[in-house]
């Protein structure tokens, strides 16, 4: 395991780790975006718990604000009843495609908004809260203002392209402009606060092009916290949702406070359209309440529907639910990975699902792992022989865990998959090479073979490791099956062999067209 620890350090205590997905707005419906992010942070919440981590993963709902408010207006129902119904099935989201999530914090959760009362009036006596007249460009839909470079065309919003109107009104301010050099430093100091650097850089380039306080509340919106010192006035629903991941601690654990165990977050993940709150105004936010920043940020990209490539049994769109109850939670949750640059925006399709289902999970990873069962089983009763690790193999292998565990230290989450997909491709090519069935007809080597099956165990137990987080059930199966019981990282020739093995159904079975 050494090379492995984030600490670096031989103490046995575990490292905490800390991740976060955004909290999904409640005025739609879960969509394969939300299930994107959350897979993301719930690949690495499984990987460091695999390196014996004190891991915990949150996520959760963000209930407030004006298009809250304006759905239920639309459906003449009460926020509340909306947000509750939404909420339900975000939470609903998580155990389907396979979330480790330790907690799941909603905002209209009563014990979210008295901490963030509690926060937000420290900002406040720390002097970091000003009282002015707002002018600015509101979308509704965003519930945010635009700064005049962010305008599209004609005074629209970018994001939403709709008209927007200049709104004049009485407003608390945050100085997010006082923070201007402390924000500067910060990103000096820490080049990695965001990942990818571009997004890096994107941060660091609205920075530089100078800060402006920001709206904290707003008189008119109903649907919002009040603000402890003038209750006049409703937060701006960016302030208490940033919240929730400090606020989180505080009560996810009954009669336990989690702050100081995992304060600050290891890692935020979120879409690159909310970039702008969490690498700029976030980490001034927690200064002014005496709390440190973040350690980093990974911003990732939109998975877009780009070809109309259709696929015999998916149709043209790719729905995570069809997917998911026809495939299984894994083949999403490596197919978003495997196809799309994490950090990146890139095209996915339902053909390219179903490509990457047939060439790569079921034939280069499925195939490999009842082969090498199948082949134990049929010329050494089932029991994997103990031999000794072959050298060139080995260099293959040699370093991958700790590459791996890099990679994803970086939130790499593409080239972390790569690395263990090379894996599959050399033991695949292992098998071509040394030709097991030809060996089991020599009699004359009976070593050779042992060491060739003990090889393919032994490669197939540490990839498949290195995979539980993107292939949690399948590999869960495959594990069982190769009499691994641990699931800690460990490297080729860990395992002296010995051990009883099984044979496995197809791990992923042929693609049927519905009738
Ligand atoms: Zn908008």
């Amino acid at each position: 395991m050494s090379g492995i620890s984030r600490s670096g350090a031989t103490s046995l205590a575990a490292v905490s780790y800390y991740v976060t997905t955004p909290i999904y707005y409640v005025n739609a419906e879960p969509h394969l975006g939300h299930a994107y992010s959350t897979m993301a942070a719930d690949v690495l919440a499984r990987h460091m718990r695999q390196r014996g981590e004190d891991v915990f993963f949150l996520t959760g709902t963000d209930e407030h604000g004006e298009p809250i408010e304006l759905a239920a207006e639309r459906e003449g129902i009460d926020p509340q009843e909306l947000a509750d119904r939404n909420a339900a099935k975000f939470r609903e989201l998580m155990p389907i495609i396979g979330a480790t999530n330790d907690f799941f914090i909603r905002t209209s959760d009563p014990r979210h908004k008295e901490k963030v009362a509690e926060i937000m009036q420290r900002v406040y006596d720390n002097g970091w809260v000003t009282k002015g007249t707002y002018e600015g460009w509101y979308c509704p839909r965003c519930a945010d203002f635009k700064t005049e470079r962010e305008l599209g065309p004609g005074n629209t919003c970018p994001i939403h392209e709709i008209e927007l109107e200049k709104v004049r009104e009485e407003n608390w301010f945050f100085r997010l402009s006082a923070f201007q050099e402390r924000l500067e430093a910060l990103y000096e100091e820490r080049p990695d606060f965001v990942v990818p650097e571009f997004r890096r850089n994107e941060a660091v380039s609205f920075i530089k092009g100078g800060l402006e306080d920001v709206s904290l509340s707003r008189p008119k919106l109903k649907w919002g916290m009040e603000l402890p010192w003038d209750p006049g006035q409703r937060m701006y629903v960016w302030f208490d949702a940033l919240l929730n991941y400090v606020t989180a601690l505080t009560f996810a654990r009954d009669g336990e406070d989690l702050t100081d165990r995992y304060w600050p977050a290891d890692l935020h993940v979120m879409a690159k359209d909310i970039l702008k709150f969490h690498a700029v105004i976030w980490p001034a936010l927690l200064w002014a309440a005496d709390l440190e920043p973040p350690k980093r940020m990974a911003i990732h990209g939109y998975l877009l529907m780009g070809e109309k490539k259709m696929s015999k049994s998916l149709g043209n769109v790719l729905d995570p639910f069809v997917v998911i109850d026809r495939f299984g939670a894994d083949a999403l949750r490596f197919y978003c990975f495997r196809e799309v640059s994490f950090g990146q925006d890139g095209a996915i399709s339902t053909a390219g699902f179903e490509a990457r289902y047939e060439t790569e999970l079921a034939n280069d990873y499925g195939n490999l792992a009842s082969r090498v069962l199948a082949m134990v089983d049929r010329y050494r009763a089932g029991v994997v022989p103990a031999a000794q690790v072959d050298a060139v193999l080995a260099e293959d292998f040699d370093g991958a865990v700790g590459r791996f565990s890099e990679l994803l230290d970086r939130a790499e989450l593409t080239q972390a998959l790569e690395e263990a997909w090379r894996l599959v491709r050399r033991l695949n090519r292992f098998v071509e090479e040394t030709k097991p069935w030809e060996l089991a007809k020599d009699e004359a080597d009976p070593e050779r073979l042992d060491e060739v099956l003990y090889n393919l165990v032994e490669g197939l137990r540490v990839t498949t490791l290195l995979l539980v987080p993107y292939l949690p059930d399948t590999s869960e199966r495959l594990l069982a099956a190769l009499g691994e019981e641990s699931r800690e990282l460990s490297e080729l020739g860990t395992r002296p062999g010995g051990q009883k093995v099984e044979r496995v159904p197809p791990l992923f079975p042929k693609i049927e067209a519905p009738a």
